[in-house]
């Protein structure tokens, strides 16, 4: 059987490793399974690659390389885990540089990305139950978004309500429970009680998403 060897990393930091593996996994084996695209699908493709080549500044590689987002069994984590770094950190870098997206039809539009990822999950997603999910969640809530901000929080807030659902699921890694995020090590500040109970600062919350997804958070160990 297949020797893998661990990559040792820090879970407050961003791997490029991941991001691009993801980015080639979507474009060279998600998309690559659909034999010919037009009309509404090819629209969907098109707007996803302008947003992810306005703002993520990151590359296509050849091969796969999962670092922050290894699992500790092959089946798990990889894939579905830098799709979610992937998107929470276009949704960062547009509240970030929403200058980036000026000349692409979307400037000015704080849901723009959000909305070209609910498209992509919808259509492309391998994992069609996760699809459906993603989608009953944006139609109920993701109108309420209105700046670029709200967005950040919005994706934030779903992730978790994901992990709330799937906590104890087969598909979880035992090496890396669902829990809400961010933990109080990663994030002592976002982190609050009030009358007893658990809550979330989430002013303090979106500074942290703009640290932890930021450029200057990236990475470069192990990339290509
Ligand atoms: P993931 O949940 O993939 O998260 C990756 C990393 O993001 C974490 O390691 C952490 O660093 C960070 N993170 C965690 N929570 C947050 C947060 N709230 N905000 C920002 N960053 C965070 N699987 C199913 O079985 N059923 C589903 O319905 C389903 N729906 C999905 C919908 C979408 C859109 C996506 C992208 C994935 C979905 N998945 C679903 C897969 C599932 O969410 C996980 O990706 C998978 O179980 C691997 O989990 P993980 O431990 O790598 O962490």
């Amino acid at each position: 059987s297949e020797i893998v060897v661990w990559r040792e990393f820090d879970r407050s930091k961003l791997y490029t490793a991941d991001l691009e593996s993801g980015l080639h996994y979507l474009l060279r084996v998600e998309l690559a399974a659909h034999k010919a695209l037009a009309g509404a699908e090819l629209n969907t493709l098109k707007d996803f690659v302008t947003v992810a080549a306005k703002i993520s500044g990151i590359f296509l590689t050849s091969h796969i390389k999962w670092v922050g987002c290894q699992g500790s069994r092959p089946e798990l984590r990889g894939y579905t885990c830098s799709l979610w770094k992937l998107f929470h950190t276009l949704t960062v870098e547009a509240a970030a540089h929403p200058e980036a997206l000026d000349d692409t039809g979307f400037e000015g539009d704080p849901q723009a990305v959000l909305q070209a990822i609910r498209r992509y999950v919808h259509t492309f997603f391998g994992c069609k139950e996760c699809g459906e999910h993603f989608e009953e969640m944006a139609r109920e809530s993701m109108d309420s978004v209105k700046t670029p901000d709200q967005a950040v929080l919005w994706l934030w807030k779903k992730h978790n309500q994901v992990n709330n659902r799937l906590a104890g699921h087969l598909s979880e890694d035992p090496k890396f429970p669902k829990v809400p995020w961010p933990t109080p090590d990663l994030c002592p500040a976002c982190h609050e009680e009030i009358k007893g109970l658990d809550s979330w600062n989430e002013g303090q919350v979106l500074l942290f998403l703009k640290g932890h997804y930021g450029s200057s958070n990236l990475v470069d160990t192990y990339s290509a």
